[in-house]
């Protein structure tokens, strides 16, 4: 589908997991992850909290929520690290390496600080092979 390679906003990723726990992860397309918080959600759920704070949640106090909550707000961290790092991991994949020497290059130098290869006509080449991405860096 070409979803995984466009960023992620973290902010979404986690407050996905706040409503819902493991949506997060299903928004990031790491559906194990999802699968394994649900599944501690519910283990916590069963076996943490009493029944009747389960069946009525009005009635529940803070002490029998508070397990069920550390584990929603830990998923909802750990979607938000995954969003961050899936990020990161995007923009090192299209940072513009030397031909050279593989090193990472500034998009407007035309030579390679590292080797002093030339880099002729780097912008054009550029352009060509990312048509989707524009100048000012927008998609
Ligand atoms: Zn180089």
């Amino acid at each position: 589908m070409g979803q995984q390679s466009s960023p992620k906003r973290p902010w979404l990723a986690a407050g996905l997991t706040l409503l819902v726990t493991g949506l997060g992860q299903v928004y990031l397309r790491r559906w194990l992850r999802a699968l394994g918080w649900v599944g501690l959600a519910i283990l916590v759920g069963t076996v943490v909290v009493p029944e009747p704070a389960l069946a009525d949640p009005s009635s529940a106090t803070v002490r029998e929520v508070v397990p069920l909550a550390g584990v929603a707000l830990l998923s909802s961290l750990d979607a938000y690290v995954l969003a961050r790092q899936h990020n990161y991991r995007l923009e090192a994949e299209s940072v513009d390496r030397c031909p050279d020497c593989y090193r990472e290059l500034e998009r407007e130098l035309s030579f390679c600080p590292w080797c002093a290869t030339e880099l002729s006509g780097s912008a054009e080449t550029d352009r060509q092979r990312s048509p989707e991405r524009s100048d000012d860096g927008r998609p």
